[in-house]
């Protein structure tokens, strides 16, 4: 095969995922993997979910793109979903990045200002404004002139909340930084922030992409904080596998977009919105109770099995969102080829955090299956690292 037809912009592993059944991945060699990755936290609910199989291939004999120049009533009833008894209103996109730049045109455009404060390991998306957005050099690296206006803070510092100024369109962060390395925002300090915004007058938008569909045990991770952002984005889980973001805003934001301010072709799919609608279905409270005693028992193994390992630093996230911070003589891609090797497929994050996001069905036992592999992984590293 001739993988230079594509663009370099991924650095690929020797194979190819062929198929998958519940939290499990077949390969093209017939090797078969333990999932702890599920896409980059997409397949939320696993492979070949019955439910969602039969609403997609019904939306596909039914009809599989309709413009959005007619009524939707299955957008209509997946927003309903979505705002889940609040006075929000929805736009849907395509992806995070997308779902993001119309958070960003939202806020310019209602507020009349500009200026936005992001934060440093901050990921948000690649298309201009989102990028922008991205506290990461390397992701910006070659691009500019980048979309103007963005300031970077850092996050969990206090002095933050000194940037925090009238003169702010917004404020956009994610409540545990993904991409940057499974940071988890502090508490006291997420609420202070949101205290200024609200106070000064500036929208705080909360990035939801990687956090939201109950990937912190709730719907959306800053309900777990009690946080009330002006704005939030979703896209990764919401449809588990199908393109689609979604930017949730407060109905008195409406104001500001009419018929032609924002909009695009695709945005909205029936099939995807069809998807969506199962996955919404499936959050139930009970889901999420689920999540959480999972993570719990899942938490209770990393604080005393894995987080004293000398080939560690920190263990750090919430919920099923979870990085292991390795020591620096230990690259995490080093870690991932030999876990692959062991069955088990992880992500990396950040500098050199082993990342994991496994589907939120997975069960306990499978869960600390996997775990334990990846203990025994790293005390066998340990020992030749330390040597
Ligand atoms: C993945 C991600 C994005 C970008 O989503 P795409 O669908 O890849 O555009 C934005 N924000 C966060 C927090 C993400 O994790």
């Amino acid at each position: 095969m001739n993988e230079e037809v594509l663009f370099p912009t991924y650095q690929r592993f020797p194979f190819a995922i062929e198929s998958g059944q519940g939290v499990k991945l077949t390969d093209d060699h017939g090797q078969t993997y333990l999932d702890f990755t599920a896409g980059i936290g997409v397949c939320n609910l696993g492979y070949q979910v019955p439910t969602l199989q039969a609403a997609v291939k019904a939306q596909l004999d039914q009809i599989w793109h309709t413009s959005n120049l007619y009524q939707n009533h299955l957008q209509t009833e997946v927003a309903q979903l979505l705002v889940n008894g609040e006075d929000r209103c929805v736009f849907f996109a395509n992806s995070g990045t997308e779902a993001n730049e119309a958070a960003l045109k939202l806020a310019r455009k209602f507020t009349g200002k500009s200026a936005i404060l992001a934060f440093e390991h901050g990921f948000h998306g690649r298309t201009y404004g989102a990028m922008s957005m991205t506290g990461n050099p390397h992701i910006q690296a070659g691009y500019a002139p980048l979309v103007p206006g963005v300031q970077f803070a850092t996050y969990n510092d206090p002095a933050a909340l000194d940037q925090i100024t009238p003169d702010l369109a917004a404020v956009i962060l994610e409540v545990v930084q993904g991409e940057g390395g499974v940071f988890v925002g502090e508490p006291a300090w997420l609420a202070a922030v949101n205290q200024a915004c609200h106070e000064q007058g500036v929208l705080l938008i909360i990035d939801e992409v990687q956090t939201g569909m109950g990937r912190t045990g709730y719907r959306l991770a800053f309900e777990g904080y009690g946080l009330d952002p002006d704005i939030y984005t979703v896209a990764k889980g919401l449809a588990n596998g199908l393109p689609v973001g979604a930017m949730v805003g407060k109905k008195q934001l409406a104001t500001a977009f009419g018929p032609g301010s924002h909009g695009s072709t695709f945005a909205g799919n029936p099939v995807s919105m069809a998807a969506a609608k199962v996955v919404l279905q499936t959050l139930t409270p009970d889901f999420l109770t689920a999540v959480q005693a999972k993570a719990d028992q899942v938490w209770a193994y990393l604080q005393t099995e894995i987080a004293p390992l000398p080939v560690v630093n920190q263990v750090t996230g919430k919920g099923l969102m979870i990085g292991i911070h390795l020591a620096e003589s230990l690259p995490v891609a080093k870690v991932i080829t030999a876990l692959q090797a062991e069955q088990l497929l992880t992500l990396s994050a950040g500098d050199n955090t082993l990342r994991l996001l496994p589907p939120l069905v997975m069960t306990s036992t499978d869960l600390l299956a996997g775990l334990t592999t990846i203990k025994h992984l790293l005390v066998k590293l340990s020992s030749e690292v330390m040597a």
